[in-house]
């Protein structure tokens, strides 16, 4: 099996998900007491929303190359960055860092493509909604990306970093996001899919509660990393 090395923290609410999901990928393949080997370099968030927001993009990407640094020098054969939005600084540290990054939306559209979707709803922060270094892999795999207007694009934005991002989960929440799925849907019927482009959606929404197929990204990164961990 392959060690695998995550950085995590952002936030460590989906981080949870990711430990939880690979030991329990690994356990359901090999059995027994059997768990995944895993390397978890978990940062400070507060600095990297910072970052975030006032578009330091360079000093965040510090961060997360001195954490994967960290982790090559551990030994990890390969690494996730437990986060999407996160994927946007990846060009800037990855001539640094040796070790492979598992990238999240290449396994997003890959499980799109092998499901024959091809209209998605992206819902995620505003960087990865608006910007283009999420939007571009998903186009560059044949999916057609439907991102929600700009109020609603605020609202979802809000919530994951007020509330999803410190553990509140609230009803109201999911209500808005069911909602904002469904006006899309209604004004466009070959919309297919909705991708949950941030790794703390999930936490939110389930399958049973959407009508249309659900692409969880927390859950797609996690089994690319089972495969590549236990495909020796
Ligand atoms: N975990 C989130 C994501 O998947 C948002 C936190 C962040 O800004 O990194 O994009």
């Amino acid at each position: 099996m392959k060690t695998i090395g995550l950085i995590g923290g952002m936030s460590w609410e989906s981080t949870q998900s990711y430990y939880t999901l690979l030991n329990e990928g690994v356990k359901a393949k090999l059995g027994g007491l059997h768990s995944a080997k895993i390397f978890l370099y978990s940062v400070d968030f507060a600095p990297i929303e910072r970052f975030q927001s006032e578009g330091k993009w360079e000093e965040a990407a510090l961060v997360i190359q001195e954490a994967a640094l960290s982790l090559e020098r551990a030994g990890v054969d390969f690494i996730l960055l437990c986060t999407n939005t996160m994927h946007k600084i990846l060009p800037l540290i990855t001539p640094h860092v040796k070790t492979p990054f598992l990238h999240i939306a290449e396994a997003t559209a890959k499980a799109l493509n092998a499901q024959d979707a091809h209209k998605a709803i992206l819902l995620g922060t505003q960087f990865t909604m608006q910007e283009t270094f999420y939007t571009e892999v998903l186009k560059s795999h044949h999916i057609d990306v439907v991102i929600p207007d700009a109020k609603a694009i605020e609202i979802i934005n809000q919530i994951i970093f007020q509330e999803l991002c410190v553990g509140q989960i609230k009803t109201t929440s999911k209500e808005i996001f069911l909602k904002i799925i469904n006006d899309l849907k209604c004004h466009d019927e070959q919309i297919d899919s909705v991708i949950l482009g941030c790794t703390e959606i999930g936490l939110l929404l389930d399958q049973q509660s959407a009508y249309l197929p659900l692409f969880d990204t927390t859950i797609l990164h996690v089994n690319e990393a089972l495969t590549h961990a236990l495909n020796e």
